[in-house]
């Protein structure tokens, strides 16, 4: 019982040695009336569905014989017809012999595909056995919007939907974790028959994406967000756009964000142009992820390449890791974790190189600046405001790179822990508006004062910035905060947070793929999404 790592053998051929047929696009048609389900077909055929769902159970009214026909007969795709009932989660409270009647017609009447429910297939399928016409196929569902069981007992569930004789084997169950997934991948890509497997729920999101990888028969993409016929499901939109469905295949390499929540995370939609843009055969999803152990311990085999690694797992990953670059470790968090080729994962910090390398072009700018070919950060004396986790980040970078380096945070005993650890000075927040041993220093603001929606405030007075040649600030929302606007005015050059998020990003895309990052085409959509 439970998840089951894969072996490689498993992420690459079905039983039988052959992929199966590319997995198809089934786009839910939830409309309560015959005309809206229409109007809804154009829709899923505009965006590039292969399949509609229609749900008769949606229906406001229903007259089998007159709206079976319109919308079979008129539908530009293949149909696939639904009728479910209350009982196995749908809309349909009437008699069960009416419903049986409507989907046998709906087969009479050129239907691609019938949904039929497990509890009734035996008797169902039976009643039409003889009579079903070519490329016309029954799919046997069973629903669970509790959990999912353990391998052996999907199994088991599989073995009893294939024995009513159904054409196609559906299970749908609930994520409570994601690492539930591999369990139903582990059914598709085992399974005899043509099968669709769906983990329902947020937990669930890659059992949808992944679909194709384990040679998923069909899964389903709806028309808007809004408009879902089961909870978890991504709009086709998404699917066809954001994560590349159509490319994704057996071989395809596996990366994504770990988070929680992750959802907001736009990195998907960088890392997908991206591999898209050179023909990388990998996808980047978001990973909903409660425990990170659990996760690294499922999602086991190469094809899980990396992953990137946000709140609030930055520091339990750590434990998880084979190796750890030595930097990353001293900061004690992780956001960049790649799966080696041997299997064995080693984890980065890409913020600091991210927020560093920014500002020694800032430095590199500076008028009258001689280039060498050292950083231009050796021997400065860099001021980082902040003791937190970017903090870290830019102190140790710093003092890496030979900087001087002075830590000022509200809670002066973090700033003294942090500074003795790089070697360098610890003062009080306030103590900085009065430090000024030199001029030309370099300050990093790494506190969230003046984030959004405070974006009034800033952690320095404008008259203490006059002793700084370059200010960076950490803050991305706003880009342009109020620290950065003051120290333009007293002369110094800025450095963007926007520079450390875009830069971090360049860095985990050569860890994960070896290559340099498409960085114009990062930054053009990081604009156009921003
Ligand atoms: P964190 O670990 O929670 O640390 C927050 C820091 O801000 C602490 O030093 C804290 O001081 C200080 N602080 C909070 N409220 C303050 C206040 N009212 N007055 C003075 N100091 C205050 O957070 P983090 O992850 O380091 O993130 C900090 C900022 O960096 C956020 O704005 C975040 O969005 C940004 N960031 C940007 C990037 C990027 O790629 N650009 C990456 C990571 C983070 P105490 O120790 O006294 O509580």
């Amino acid at each position: 019982m439970g998840s089951l790592p894969f072996t490689v053998s498993d992420l690459q051929t079905s039983t039988n040695g052959a992929r199966s047929s590319p997995t198809l696009l089934c786009t839910p048609l939830m409309g309560t009336t015959v005309d809206q389900m229409l109007i809804e077909m154009g829709k899923a055929k505009e965006i590039g569905a292969d399949v509609v769902e229609i749900r008769l159970d949606c229906l406001r009214t229903f007259n089998p014989r007159q709206d079976l026909e319109i919308l079979i007969k008129r539908s530009s795709l293949p149909t696939l017809v639904t009728y479910r009932p209350i009982w196995e989660g749908g809309q349909y409270e009437g008699d069960e012999n009416k419903r049986q009647d409507a989907l046998r017609l709906a087969m009479e009447m050129g239907a691609n595909y019938i949904d039929v429910e497990l509890e009734v297939a035996h008797d169902f399928n039976s009643s039409i056995d003889g009579k079903k016409p070519d490329n016309f196929k029954v799919i046997v569902s069973s629903h669970n919007f509790h959990n999912t069981p353990s391998a052996e007992a999907i199994g088991n569930l599989v073995a009893r939907i294939q024995a009513t004789g159904a054409d196609i084997v559906k299970i749908a169950t609930t994520a409570l974790d994601i690492t539930d997934c591999a369990r139903i991948f582990q059914i598709m890509v085992h399974s005899q028959v043509p099968t669709i497997g769906i983990v329902m729920g947020e937990r669930g999101l890659i059992s949808r994406l992944l679909s194709p990888k384990f040679g998923g028969y069909l899964t389903y993409g709806a028309l808007e967000a809004g408009a879902i016929s089961a909870p978890g499901q991504p709009t086709a939109k998404d699917l066809l756009d954001l994560y590349n469905f159509r490319l994704i295949g057996p071989d395809t390499k596996v990366y994504g964000i770990i988070g929680k929540p992750v959802g907001h995370s736009k990195s998907p939609l960088l890392f997908n142009a991206a591999f898209k843009s050179v023909g990388l055969d990998a996808v980047y999803v978001h990973y909903l992820v409660d425990d990170v152990e659990k996760f690294f311990n499922t999602y086991s085999s190469i094809d899980w390449s990396g992953c990137s690694c946000t709140i609030p797992h930055k520091e339990a990953a750590l434990k998880c890791m084979d190796e750890i670059d030595p930097i990353a470790k001293k900061i004690g968090a992780i956001n960049n974790i790649v799966r080696r080729p041997d299997g064995k994962l080693i984890a980065f910090n890409t913020d600091y190189i991210g927020a560093i390398s920014a500002i020694e072009d800032g430095l590199r700018g500076l008028n009258g600046t001689i280039p060498s070919a050292g950083s231009p950060l050796a021997g400065k004396l860099f001021v980082v405001l902040g003791a937190g986790g970017a903090g870290k980040s830019l102190a140790y970078g710093a003092a890496q790179k030979g900087a001087r380096v002075v830590v000022a945070n509200r809670t002066f005993e973090r700033a003294k822990e942090l500074a003795d650890k790089v070697g360098g000075q610890a003062m009080t927040l306030a103590e900085v508006e009065n430090f000024h041993p030199e001029e030309g220093m370099v300050l990093a603001n790494t506190t969230s004062v003046g984030m959004k929606p405070k974006i009034d405030l800033t952690p320095i007075s404008k008259e203490a910035l006059k002793h700084y040649c370059v200010v960076f600030d950490a803050i991305y929302t706003p880009k342009d905060t109020r620290l950065l606007r003051e120290a333009r005015e007293t002369g110094a050059v800025v450095v963007y947070g926007t520079e450390m998020l875009i830069r971090q990003g360049f860095e985990q895309y050569k860890n994960f793929t070896g290559l340099p990052a498409p960085e114009d085409l990062f930054r053009q959509l990081m604009e156009k999404h921003a």
